[in-house]
């Protein structure tokens, strides 16, 4: 069982970390789909972008962007596109 102290720091780490990202989301940036060749505006902040691009995997940079917006900064695919792609449904692909 970690000690108080450890609990504590964990804590504050855990809701510095919340607080961090998407506070400063103030660049736009636009993509356009490969798929369907559709343009999608983003709002993102400008330091969880830098620290995307410099290796942190998207879900732990930017964890306030939906999947599906996550996956157009990915493999540039829309969110119409991804939902038709990869359909949540298993049965959908039959
Ligand atoms: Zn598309």
């Amino acid at each position: 069982m970690p000690s108080p102290q450890r609990a504590d720091a964990v804590a504050r780490v855990a809701a510095k970390r919340q607080v961090l990202h998407g506070n400063n989301r103030n660049q736009l940036i636009v993509l356009r789909c490969r798929v369907c060749g559709k343009w999608v505006a983003l709002r993102v902040d400008p330091d969880d972008l830098a620290a995307h691009n410099n290796g942190v995997f998207i879900q732990n940079a930017m964890p306030y962007l939906a999947p599906e917006l996550r996956e157009l900064l990915i493999s540039s695919t829309c969110p119409d596109c991804w939902a038709v792609l990869c359909p949540s449904d298993p049965l959908a692909y039959s």
